[in-house]
């Protein structure tokens, strides 16, 4: 990601959540994608509390879209990657 300012994609590069499948709209991959995770965390400044009140209501909307997914393993897909302890940089 030298020059990423010319992208055609433009806000394709949001890493927003496409539903009712809830995979990344830039990548594919399960939201959360990495770089959505990563960003999150910056977004955040690393505020655990803030981002799972967020990501709970993410995961809430979810469970309603996948019903067919086991909670347990949805809230490990959305909040389980939190980095323990609410540690600033
Ligand atoms: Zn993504």
């Amino acid at each position: 990601m030298s020059d990423g300012a010319e992208r055609p994609r433009g806000r394709a590069d949001d890493h927003a959540p496409t539903t009712p499948g809830w995979s990344c709209g830039s990548c594919g991959d399960e939201w959360p994608c990495a770089t959505k995770r990563t960003r999150l965390l910056a977004e955040y400044g690393g505020d655990r509390a803030m981002l799972s009140v967020y990501l709970g209501s993410c995961l809430a909307a979810a469970a309603e879209d996948l019903r067919a997914a086991p909670v347990m393993s949805l809230q490990d897909r959305f909040i389980g990657w939190l980095p323990r302890g609410a540690r600033r940089r």
